[in-house]
Order: C-alpha cells, then structure tokens, then sequence
C-alpha cells in the first residue's frame, strides 16, 4: 500500500515552519541562507545560518531570502526550501507528498509557479499554495465556513497582512511592507539618534522581545541592557533602555500597523462589519506578540482583539487543517500538478 505523507510549509519572510500530517510541526528555523561570496555557495541554513547574521568574515554572507514578504532570491530560496524539505522527509522520497506551502501575500505570480517548481523538484507529488489569511484563520481555530465575518490580522516579519473572512475565502485584505523587521530598524534607529550608539539588528530584536511594547502597563521604568558601538569613540558600549524608551521608538511602525486595520474595517460590508465587531479579531504571526500590542488595537479600533494561542505556529498548522480538508477547500487553492 502507498501512504503519501502530507506535507504543510510556512515560508515565512524570518521563519519557515514544516508541518507533517499525523506528526504535527517537525521543524522550525529561520528563513536565513549563509552564502560563501567567493564561489556562491551555501555555508549554512536555517538556525546555523542565523547566529552567523551580522558576524560573517569577508566572505561569507547571512542573507534573507524572503525579505520585506517578497522573494528577494529566488534560486536560495529554492535551495533553502529543497533543504528543508529533505530534512524532513529524507533525500529520497519514496513516499512522495503533497506539499501545500503558505507563502507571503506579496509574492508574484511567477514566484508561486517558482515555489511550486521547487517544492515538485524537492519531490513532492503534488504542489499546492494556500493564501497566507486562510491559513492563519484556519491555524487560530476559526470556523472560517460558514457566512459569518472573521478578521485575521497576521503580522510577521516582512508583513503585516490584514484579511476579512467569511464562507471560506477571503473577503477582502491588505498587506503593508511593515512587520517586526521594521520594529527592529526602529529600535536601531531611536538608539542611534538619542545615544549615538549603533547596534545590530540581532541585538534591536533581542530587546524588542524582552522589553518592547505598543503600549505601556505601568510607568514603564524597567529596562534592559542592550550592546553597540559607540559612534563618538568607536568603541563598543553598553546601555540600558526603558520599556518607555522603546514604547516610543516603536510607535510609528506600529502606528502604520493600525491605520492599516482601520483601512480594512472602513472598507468592509456593514454586515461583516458587524460579526467583526461581535467576534474579534484575531492576531497571527510572532510580530503579533509585541506586549500591549492587543490592547492598543483593541483601544484604536473599538474592536476586541485576541492573540492566537500559538501566534508563531498558526499559518503552519493552518496549512495542516487546509490539507486534511483539502477537497473542500480546493476552490480557494492554487493547484499545479506534476506534468509528467
Ligand atoms: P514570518 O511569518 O514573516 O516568518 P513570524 O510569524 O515567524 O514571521 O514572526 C517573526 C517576527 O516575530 C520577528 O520579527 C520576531 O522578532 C517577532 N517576534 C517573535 N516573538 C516575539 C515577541 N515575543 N514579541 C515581539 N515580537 C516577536
Ligand atoms: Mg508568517
């Protein structure tokens, strides 16, 4: 008897994820490709890759393939996602799968046919692609089948995406080029600009994670050591910066979040208006996870918003429900098979 493993990927801009029907997640890095410049080839990806990010020699590179949630290089991206692939399932596919992959909103056309080529070159009997606000929904546990309103704000690395829902599809959506990439780039600059000290991406992230926040609960006063260069010497110094501090260095970016979920809602039918504003909305992504970043949408929109249960894993594990019901699912899909 032949049992084809099924297979789901998130191939987010900072992290892929690999589901696996009957396993559930099996493997999770980031979407990172170290490259030797010298004869372009690939020294690490995934996790290995990542810890090289901004500490290379010469002429080794830690690259991001799939930056500000477009395809920024197609052959390492194809090459990550080959290696991710035979991870999982092995060099020789003997079972060969159904890969389904989510991908980010602003890719093209011509990169979806890419991305299918691979995951087919990687092995996969079939191919499919699941539209990224489908999959979140499907990931957070929404009942996203029936003709009721549902708002998906997923917010990743390279993209915020903003989507109504309702009787399978999507209604309507929007997608900004902002997402916790830019929350780091706005850490590195307020840091530069108040204390001239320059620091890494790596480093801005680090302390986004551990003491950002969209809105503050409290004065804001705790704060945590963060390291760069000094501009002045040139000399590498530590410093500690406030929740305070960082509240107002993410603001913009997250201002730019918001004003594109209001956009959707004053776009949406008064109907589906309703379910939203009766529902929630729900928020997807790791950018997602910022602390207080509910309560501000929440107070900016009117709406009550709710983070996912797993905010990091629900676009993969969306892409798992989407295969178990994949028949009903079908119309919304893009599907290439293999031409033999
Ligand atoms: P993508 O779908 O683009 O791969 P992810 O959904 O994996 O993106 O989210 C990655 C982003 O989430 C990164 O910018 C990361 O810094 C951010 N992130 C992860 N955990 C947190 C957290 N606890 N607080 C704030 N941001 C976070
Ligand atoms: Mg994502």
């Amino acid at each position: 008897m032949f049992f084809p493993k099924d297979i789901g990927i998130d191939l987010g801009t900072a992290n892929v994820l690999v589901y696996v029907k009957g396993k559930g997640i099996v493997l999770a890095e980031p979407s990172v490709v170290a490259m030797d410049k010298d004869n372009n080839r690939i020294v690490a990806i995934g996790a290995e890759a990542k810890r090289m990010l901004g500490r290379t020699p010469g002429n080794i590179v830690a690259t991001r393939p799939l930056r500000e949630g477009v395809i920024a290089d197609y052959d390492v991206t194809e090459a990550m996602l080959k290696h991710f692939i035979s991870k999982v399932c092995g060099r020789n596919l003997f079972f060969k799968p159904h890969i389904m992959v989510c991908i980010p909103s602003g890719v093209t056309t011509v990169e979806k046919r890419a991305v299918l080529e691979a995951a087919i070159q990687a092995g996969a009997r079939r191919a499919s692609l699941i539209e990224e606000p489908l999959a979140a929904a499907l990931g957070a546990g929404l009942d996203i089948c029936r003709p009721n309103g549902h708002m998906v704000v997923d917010i990743g690395g390279g993209t915020t995406d903003v989507a109504v829902l309702s009787l399978g599809g999507i209604v309507l959506s929007d997608s900004l080029r902002v997402g916790g990439d830019k929350f780091d780039e706005a850490i590195v600059r307020y840091v530069k600009k108040e204390y001239n000290l320059l620091i890494g991406e790596r480093s801005a992230e680090e302390v986004k994670i551990r003491n950002g926040s969209a809105m503050l609960q409290g004065p804001g006063d705790q704060s945590v050591e963060v390291r760069g260069r000094d501009l002045m010497t040139g000399l590498p110094k530590n410093l500690d910066i406030t929740a305070r501090e960082l509240q107002e260095a993410l603001a913009e970016p997250v201002s730019l979040v918001i004003n594109t979920i209001k956009t959707v809602l004053e776009r949406t039918p008064p109907e589906l208006a309703a379910d939203i504003v009766h529902h929630g909305l729900v928020m997807t992504g790791g950018g997602s996870m910022l602390s207080g970043l509910d309560a501000l949408i929440s107070k900016e929109t009117g709406i009550p918003a709710r983070l996912a249960d797993d905010p990091l894993s629900c676009v993969a594990l969306g892409t798992g429900r989407a295969l178990e019901t994949y028949e009903a699912l079908q119309d919304h899909l893009v599907v290439l098979r293999k031409v033999m």
